[in-house]
């Protein structure tokens, strides 16, 4: 949607008939004999400047939509094709007049669903790839920070699983602690508790991974930490508009009670102190969830 946003202009206005009426579309259709098109035929008559198209899937939808561009609506649809390119064949396929297609056409993006790699047997990539991973890479540019392997799980492709759903629904928290023992302990107590846990030895690392993966519910951040302290840290992720609002719980080998409020001034939502005792520290962690609303 961010690129629509280039479209804004004050008093334009839009309206959509959008995904509510696809997946309704069907019951409507025998109720009240309402149909994507109809829909879209009765916001026409609204006169917006822009208008929004769910998808356009028979040659009544398209038509109306042709219609609308044609007398100087800018539309904007998605529909199914393999490629950019494929938009062209679909329509002619769907029964658009193909001079239609030409006046009316204005651009054509490809957008496909990212494969992504199974929680289950996928392997960071540590150091450089392998010789038959390093031609698929360097044409992008781009150093791959997972790799496919393959496990019963997601039918040997290292790609997606049954479970993914459930993955997505199991809080992913990121564990950063430059002691490894530590780090040991407290990864094993969160996935005994039924986390998934990804880990990162130091500031920098914690950055870098949230940064390339989004779904991070919670951080647990060591406070001292060689390089990067916890609190500088905490700091860059507080700035960051994609991490602001991340839960972080501190972990803090500090006794004195003003460092602790000082964190807290700074931005962590809750702390623990080391060493560790594991059901208050999972305590804390689903407390600071539930807050966040996780
Ligand atoms: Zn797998």
């Amino acid at each position: 949607m961010s690129e629509l946003r280039g479209f804004y202009s004050p008093g334009l206005v839009a309206l959509s008939v959008l995904i509510a009426i696809l997946v309704s579309s069907a019951a409507l259709d025998l109720t009240n004999r309402v149909t994507f098109a109809s829909a879209l035929r009765s916001i026409l008559r609204q006169d917006p400047d822009v208008v929004f198209v769910g998808e356009i899937r028979d040659l009544e939808t398209a038509e109306v939509a042709v219609q609308a561009s044609l007398t100087g609506h800018l539309v904007l649809a998605t529909l199914h094709a393999n490629d950019a390119v494929g938009a062209i064949a679909r329509f002619t396929d769907l029964g658009v007049d193909r001079g239609k297609i030409a006046t009316t056409l204005r651009g054509a993006v490809a957008q496909r669903l990212a494969r992504r790699v199974c929680p289950h047997c996928g392997q960071l990539v540590v150091g450089s790839t392998t010789a038959e991973e390093a031609p698929l890479a360097t044409p992008y540019g781009v150093q791959p920070v997972v790799r496919a392997v393959g496990c019963d799980r997601c039918g040997k492709t290292g790609m997606g699983s049954d479970d993914l759903t459930n993955a997505a629904s199991t809080p992913h928290l990121l564990l950063v602690d430059d002691d490894p023992v530590a780090r040991g302990i407290a990864r094993a107590v969160l996935e005994k508790n039924g986390f998934r846990v990804s880990q990162a030895e130091d500031g920098a690392a914690a950055l870098e991974r949230l940064d390339g993966s989004p779904d991070f519910a919670l951080m647990v951040l060591d406070v001292e930490m060689p390089r990067m302290t916890g609190r500088e840290v905490l700091a860059r992720v507080r700035q960051s508009v994609h991490t602001a609002a991340l839960p972080v719980l501190v972990l803090t080998g500090s006794v004195a009670d003003e460092i602790e409020a000082q964190l807290m001034d700074e931005g962590a939502d809750a702390y623990i102190r080391k060493p560790l005792e594991p059901a208050r520290f999972v305590a804390r962690v689903k407390a600071a969830l539930r807050r966040a609303g996780s």
